[in-house]
């Protein structure tokens, strides 16, 4: 088992040193294909609205950017999205949206997910990733059909988390937030920007042992990038883009070595850095991606950062196997495993 000095030491080389990159990927890939096998799963996104009511402070959509247009997708949108996923051979979904917690929008979302349930035949998966809620609204998402939850700690340490975030928003509640998802039922998945003003990588090598503290069953991380005009993009950043995208990998490799059967996500952020991240990810020892299903003529308002790709990747052209089942997490069968069947969920 790695040390933290040992994770310290992987992820501060020098990116002069590609060698040692290529061998820590290569690892990364065998413990993988050893562990979960080495195909890809598929969620498709859908990016149901950019309203959000926080005021994160690297982030395009914040509630505190009058520029952003805002949209929230119609129900006939998300579940056409929903169909076209099911019908392309996607195993499952994930709805993502900024943070929203009236009754509304609790409702709907609990509607949506049975009517995608309905229209698919239960076939489809659903991951959402709504941000912090009550308990009792993750148990009604939960009862209607989700059954999983994607909500990233941003960064591990209370300090970092309290120099990104206005005061009003509390790391303590995001914590409480993932242990009532797990205990609800969920397969649960967090994350952290990489490459945050800020940030080194002694906070990085504890991001990658809060996860396995956490004993997480999936993880989405990528690599931060400026939104101008947010209240972070001026505060200087340690690491250069490019830089960045390299310590992404770095640290989607390692996790793959710590926790070997969790799924990780090669994110979209990567591919905003690189024509090919998300590609990269998976040679780093990623296992999931999540190509953008939300409709072109809002795509665009769905700005978190500079640069964020439009055009989806190619499949055709990639070259890996694709698995079009529920793809869930392995590791959340090991954790659960003599829990009674009525409380989980999986296929
Ligand atoms: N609102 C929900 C939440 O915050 O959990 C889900 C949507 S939020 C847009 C999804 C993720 O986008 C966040 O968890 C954050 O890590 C990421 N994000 C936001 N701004 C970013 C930026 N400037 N660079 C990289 N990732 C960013
Ligand atoms: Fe809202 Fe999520 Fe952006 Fe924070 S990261 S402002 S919660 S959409």
């Amino acid at each position: 088992m790695m040390t933290r000095e040992e994770l310290i030491g992987m992820l501060g080389a020098p990116f002069s040193d590609s060698e040692t990159d290529r061998e820590l990927f290569a690892e990364a890939v065998r413990v993988r294909n050893r562990a979960v096998g080495d195909q890809v799963y598929l969620r498709g996104l859908i990016e149901l609205s950019n309203r959000c009511r926080k005021n994160c402070l690297y982030c395009g959509i914040r509630n505190g950017n009058s520029a952003a247009e805002r949209y929230t997708l119609t129900d006939g949108q998300v579940l056409a999205a929903a169909e076209y996923a099911w019908r392309s051979g996607y195993g499952s979904v994930v709805i993502q949206a900024g943070e929203r917690t009236d009754g509304v929008f609790v409702e709907r979302i609990e509607r949506l997910v049975r009517q995608i349930k309905t229209l698919s035949d239960g076939e489809l998966g659903i991951t959402l990733s709504l941000g912090e809620q009550e308990r009792e609204t993750y148990r009604r998402w939960f009862g209607a059909g989700a059954h999983r939850y994607l909500l990233r700690i941003e960064a591990s340490s209370p300090e970092l988390y309290a120099r990104l975030h206005p005061a009003d928003h509390r790391y303590e509640k995001r914590l409480e937030c993932l242990g009532w998802l797990k205990e609800e039922g969920y397969q649960v998945g967090t994350g952290v920007m990489i490459g945050l003003p800020y940030q080194s990588v002694e906070d990085l090598a504890d991001d990658l042992l809060f996860f396995r503290n956490l004993d997480i069953d999936m993880c989405g991380m990528g690599p931060y990038i400026e939104f101008p005009g947010t209240p972070l993009a001026e505060a200087p950043c340690a690491f250069a883009r490019d830089e960045r995208l390299r310590l992404a990998l770095r640290m989607i490799a390692l996790l793959r070595l710590l926790m070997p059967d969790i799924n990780i996500a090669s994110t979209t952020a990567l591919h905003a850095l690189h024509p090919q991240g998300r590609e990269l990810g998976i040679a780093a020892g990623a296992n999931v991606m999540m190509p953008n299903l939300t409709p072109a003529v809002v795509r665009a308002n769905y700005k978190l950062y500079d640069n964020k790709p439009l055009q989806d990747m190619d499949l055709r052209g990639f070259n890996v196997a694709l698995d079009s089942g529920w793809g869930d997490s392995r590791h959340f069968s090991v954790r659960t495993a003599g829990a009674p069947v009525s409380a989980l969920r999986e296929k």
